[in-house]
């Protein structure tokens, strides 16, 4: 079954991340964001979906912050099975939303979006992704136009990872 290879794969590459500090951790968030700041794609983009991280995801808030001052940046919001891209108007405006991801609390926007920041459990090098396993970045990603960059810590990178017809490819990864 490819739903338990997924979740004995979940299980793997957490473990993997105990192996570093978290000034590793932040130090290794900088290197990503750095080469994502250098990307012609997030150059290019006026309007970029990113996301609040969770301690266990590259680190993103200052970013954000920063970015948010130069482009229209939007946040995922969780509303019942489904992401809503809301705007990011300052952490001040974020409230605490589904399994506690801090989400802004103002508005839908209907922006077109020009790139997708996405987070993952695990990535292959061609694009494959791994999510926590409840499928929310696919539903989402399933309609979307724009361009979608990966970004994880080099050791979520997997050789090829399993996945299913609906699980969407990313256009390219970054990882550090
Ligand atoms: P994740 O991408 O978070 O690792 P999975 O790829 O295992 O999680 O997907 C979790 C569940 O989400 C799947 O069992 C599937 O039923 C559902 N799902 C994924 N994409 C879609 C979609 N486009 N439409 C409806 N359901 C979907
Ligand atoms: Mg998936």
């Amino acid at each position: 079954m490819l739903s338990s290879e997924k979740s004995t794969l979940r299980k793997e590459i957490r473990q993997r991340k105990f192996a570093f500090s978290a000034d590793e951790l932040h130090r290794k968030s900088s290197a990503i964001l750095q080469k994502l700041e250098q990307h012609p794609l997030f150059i290019q983009a006026k309007t970029v979906l990113l996301y609040w991280s969770l301690p266990d995801e590259v680190y993103t808030h200052d970013f954000v912050e920063r970015w948010s001052m130069q482009k229209t940046i939007l946040l995922p919001i969780i509303i019942d099975d489904d992401i809503a891209p809301y705007l990011f108007d300052g952490k001040e405006n974020m409230q605490s939303g589904c399994f506690s991801i801090s989400e802004p609390a103002t508005a839908v926007c209907e922006d077109e979006i020009n790139l997708a920041i996405v987070p993952g459990i695990a990535f292959s090098p061609q694009g494959q992704r791994l999510g926590r396993g409840k499928g929310y970045y696919d539903r989402f990603l399933a309609d979307f136009h724009g361009k979608k960059i990966g970004i994880c810590f080099d050791f979520q990178l997997l050789p090829e990872i399993p996945v299913e017809q609906f699980d969407v490819k990313m256009d390219e990864v970054i990882s550090n």
